[in-house]
C-alpha cells in the first residue's frame, strides 16, 4: 500500500512535470510580448517619442525643419535644406547601436533577427553614403542620448557650424 502511494506520487510528479513545463514554457512569453511591443513602436517610429524630443528642442532653439523627406535616400526624420543637413533619429534596438545596453539580442529565432538587424544596418550607410555623395552632412542621433538629453550640445554645435561655414 505504502509503495503504491510512492508509486503513485512518482506518477503524479511525472504527470506534473511536463504541465508545469507549460508554465515554464509561458515564462518564455514576456521577451516575446517585448518584441511585440517593440515591433508595434517600429511600425509608428516616423513620429516617434525620441524624435519628437529631438524636434521639440530644435524647434525651442529656433531652428526650422521639414519633416521626412521621402525623395532623399532613407527619408530623413528632420531635414535643413538650405544647411544640407539631414537627421536620422535611430532606434537602439532595430538600428544596433554599438555597444548600448537597449541594442540586446533575442533569444529565439536569431538567424531571422541577425539577418534583419544586418539588413537595418546596411541599409542606414547605404543611406549615409548615398546623402554624402549628393552633398548632405548626415547626422544620426541614438534614441538612448535624446532620453538623456545628451544629444543636444553636440547637434546644436554641429548646426550652428553648418551655418557659420556658409554651407
Ligand atoms: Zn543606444
Amino acid at each position: 500500500m505504502p509503495r503504491h502511494v510512492t508509486d503513485a506520487t512518482h506518477q503524479m510528479v511525472a504527470l506534473e512535470s511536463p504541465r508545469s513545463a507549460g508554465p515554464i514554457t509561458g515564462a518564455d512569453e514576456p521577451p516575446v510580448t517585448a518584441l511585440r511591443t517593440r515591433i508595434m513602436r517600429s511600425v509608428r517610429s516616423q513620429n516617434s517619442t525620441p524624435e519628437l524630443r529631438v524636434r521639440r528642442a530644435l524647434h525651442r532653439a529656433g531652428f526650422r525643419y521639414r519633416l521626412h523627406v521621402a525623395r532623399l535616400p532613407g527619408t530623413p526624420d528632420i531635414v535643413f535644406a538650405k544647411r544640407r543637413v539631414v537627421i536620422f533619429v535611430h532606434g537602439c534596438f532595430w538600428h544596433r547601436h554599438s555597444g548600448c545596453r537597449y541594442a540586446s539580442n533575442p533569444k529565439t529565432r536569431v538567424e531571422f533577427w541577425t539577418a534583419k538587424f544586418n539588413r537595418n544596418v546596411r541599409r542606414d550607410s547605404e543611406n549615409k553614403a548615398a546623402l554624402e555623395a549628393a552633398g548632405w552632412r548626415v547626422i544620426a542621433i541614438w534614441e538612448c542620448d535624446v532620453k538623456s538629453d545628451r544629444f543636444l550640445a553636440p547637434l546644436l554645435e554641429a548646426l550652428r557650424h553648418r551655418v557659420h561655414a556658409g554651407l
